[in-house]
């Protein structure tokens, strides 16, 4: 219980969705520029002042196509037992 806490506390301090800086160059000067849409979800897009490069923060569904709900609740059933062969068929 109160390492939950403690873990939803450092959720919240730290946001996985903001950016501090240029991953490219390491430059402060960084802007939001609109949205960047994919399948399942809208990510807020970043610009660098200096070097002009666009990115999207990696918030731990970088690259991954099925919805986030869906790959959660599988490594949940995985996690908590299940084999492989009926999470599949749990989620089919
Ligand atoms: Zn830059």
């Amino acid at each position: 219980m109160k390492s939950n806490n403690i873990i939803q506390k450092h959720y919240k301090n730290i946001s996985y969705h903001t950016a501090k800086c240029c991953p490219y160059c390491k430059s402060k000067e960084i802007v939001k520029y609109g949205y960047r849409f994919n399948h399942t979800k809208k990510k807020q897009r970043w610009k660098c002042k200096e070097c002009s490069k666009l990115w999207v923060v990696d918030d731990g569904f970088k690259k991954i196509k099925k919805s986030r709900e869906l790959i959660t609740a599988s490594l949940n059933l995985y996690m908590s037992g299940l084999s492989l062969r009926k999470v599949a068929n749990h989620i089919n």
